[in-house]
C-alpha cells in the first residue's frame, strides 16, 4: 500500500528493551550510567559513557556485539517484513541513535524495509570511539516543544516535517507505534483517518489515557510483538479495503454499484482508553 506510512519507534517498540539500557548493562558500566543520568540529559549520558568504555578498552566490535544480541519478540520482524511487502513507507523515529539502530536493523536483515531513518547522530571517530550526539542541538536552538519531549528532541516536530513531505505525493494515511512518553508529543500530529498504536501499559499509554480528546487518530493498542503484527496488518488491510472501496465509488460513475463488504471485520472497534 503505496499510501500508507508507517513510522515505528524503536526502543521497547522494534526490540524488545532499551539499546541504551542494554549496552551499557551487558558492557557492566550501569553504576556509572546510574551516577551520571542526574546530571545531564539522557542522551550526552550516552556520549560520555561510550568514552569510558573506550577508555576502558571496549572496542566498536564488543558494542556491536551486544547490540546483535539484543531481544526481540520473533513476531516482529515477521510483522515488518509483510508490513514492506504490502508496499508500505516504513519508517523510523527514535530517540537512541543511528549507530545501534543501523547496527541492529543490518543484523535482522530488515534494514532495507525503512524508507528513513530518524535518530540522534552516532559515528566511530578516527580514534575508534562511538560518538553519540543530539537530534536537536538544544543549547544553541532548543525546539521548545510544551510536550514531555526531552530536550535533544521532539518527534512531534519530525512527524510534523514527514506530514508535509508525504503531503505532497498525494493523499497518505499514517499508522505510528510507539511506548514511551516521547511518542506523545507525534501523537498528538496525527489526522482523522490515522491510527496510533500505543503500547498498552507504557508511558505513552498512560498518557493518552489522561488526555484522550486530544487525539484526532484513532487508537488500537497493543501488548506484544505478536499483536503488533496483528493490529498493524489488520490496520493495513482495513485502510487497503476502504481505499479500494473509495476507488470503486469513485469509478462507478454515478451508479449504485453495491460496496463490498470490508474485510477488516475482524479488527476489534478503536480503544476508548478513556472508559
Ligand atoms: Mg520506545
Ligand atoms: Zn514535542
Amino acid at each position: 500500500m503505496a499510501g500508507i506510512v508507517v513510522v515505528f519507534d524503536f526502543d521497547k517498540t522494534i526490540i524488545e528493551l532499551d539499546s541504551d539500557n542494554w549496552v551499557v548493562d551487558e558492557l557492566g558500566a550501569t553504576d556509572l550510567f546510574n551516577e551520571l543520568l542526574p546530571t545531564m540529559p539522557w542522551n550526552s549520558v550516552m556520549d560520555r559513557m561510550m568514552r569510558e568504555l573506550h577508555a576502558q578498552g571496549k572496542t566498536i566490535e564488543d558494542i556491536k556485539e551486544v547490540l546483535r544480541s539484543a531481544p526481540i519478540h520473533p513476531r516482529v520482524v515477521p510483522a515488518i517484513k509483510k508490513a514492506y511487502a504490502l508496499g508500505c513507507d516504513l519508517r523510523i523515529l527514535s530517540d537512541a541513535n543511528m549507530f545501534f539502530i543501523e547496527t541492529i536493523l543490518d543484523h535482522l536483515g530488515i534494514r532495507n524495509c525503512f524508507s528513513e531513518i530518524n535518530s540522534n547522530p552516532g559515528y566511530v571517530d578516527e580514534e575508534g570511539r562511538l560518538r553519540i550526539s543530539p537530534y536537536v542541538d538544544f543549547h544553541s536552538s532548543p525546539h521548545g516543544c510544551t510536550n514531555p519531549c526531552p530536550p535533544n528532541m521532539c518527534k512531534g516536530m519530525i512527524i510534523a516535517r514527514i506530514q508535509a513531505s508525504i503531503a505532497k505525493e498525494g493523499k497518505k494515511r499514517m499508522i505510528y507505534l510507539g511506548d514511551g512518553i516521547g511518542d506523545f508529543c507525534p501523537s498528538l500530529k496525527l489526522k482523522e483517518g490515522d491510527f496510533m498504536m500505543p503500547r498498552k501499559n507504557f508511558p505513552v499509554w498512560d498518557l493518552i489515557s489522561q488526555n484522550p480528546t486530544r487525539l484526532r487518530a484513532e487508537i488500537y493498542g497493543w501488548t506484544d510483538g505478536e499483536e503488533l503484527e496483528q493490529v498493524l496488518l489488520k490496520l493495513i488491510e482495513k485502510i487497503s479495503v476502504e481505499e479500494r472501496n473509495s476507488i470503486q465509488l469513485l469509478t462507478a460513475d454515478c451508479k449504485f454499484e453495491s460496496i463490498p463488504l470490508a474485510a477488516h471485520e475482524a479488527l476489534p472497534p478503536p480503544l476508548k482508553v478513556h472508559q
